[in-house]
């Protein structure tokens, strides 16, 4: 990509409980391939991605932070969140606890980070439900766990915090760069009106 020029450089942050999905998601971003077994300690940190949004007529720079292993221990630093433009709150669907907790991790967005930051709550796993259409052909024969948190109550959730909302699978590629690129469009919005 070198040469490549760029309108915007955004920084975004990826946040939610362990093992919910975040640094497979940046994987799946930066990367495109998916890794079954990620060694946790080995928590991928940063990654960046060009992406294009053709009805503004802008490439941007997406450079994208996991909280890499640091959630078990809720010390999430004031630098990780300055100069965030946005945000995913990652949750597994076939977790309750995982929705429950992101309540939190919103708080903690909300005491820390830039009050006009985009969020974006994303249900991650969505292969995993047997009951989602291509659900069988996506698990490729792997694991299948029931759903714990409907498409509805995300989604309802979300509009009643103000957040964008998506539900995706970095296993099968559903969705992530969506998630980016949605929340790119809504931040790029907020630039044009001068928010
Ligand atoms: P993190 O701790 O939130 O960064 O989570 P990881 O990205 O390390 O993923 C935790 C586990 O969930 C790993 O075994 C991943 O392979 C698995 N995983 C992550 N995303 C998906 C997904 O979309 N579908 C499935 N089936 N497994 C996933």
């Amino acid at each position: 990509m070198a040469g490549v020029a760029w309108h915007y450089v955004l920084k975004f942050i990826i946040t939610g409980d362990a093992a919910v999905g975040k640094s497979s998601l940046l994987v799946r971003l930066t990367d495109q391939r998916f890794l079954a077994n990620p060694d946790p300690t080995l928590g991928v940190e940063f990654g960046s991605k060009l992406i294009t949004i053709p009805e503004e007529n802008k490439v941007v720079k997406l450079q994208c932070w996991d909280t890499a292993g640091t959630e078990s221990f809720r010390s999430i630093t004031r630098s990780y969140y300055r100069g965030a433009a946005g945000c995913l709150l990652v949750y597994d669907v076939t977790s309750r606890q995982s929705f429950i907790n992101v309540r939190s991790w919103l708080q903690d967005v909300r005491e820390h980070a830039d009050p006009h930051l985009t969020c974006i709550l994303v249900g991650n796993k969505i292969d995993l439900c047997a009951d989602d259409a291509g659900a069988a052909a996506a698990a490729g024969g792997g694991p299948r766990r029931k759903r714990e948190v409907s498409t509805d109550e995300g989604e309802l959730w979300a509009k009643e915090e103000g957040l964008l909302f998506v539900e995706a699978s970095a296993k099968s590629g559903e969705n992530v760069e969506e998630a980016f690129e949605c929340a790119t469009r809504n931040i790029l919005e907020k630039v044009r009106r001068g928010v």
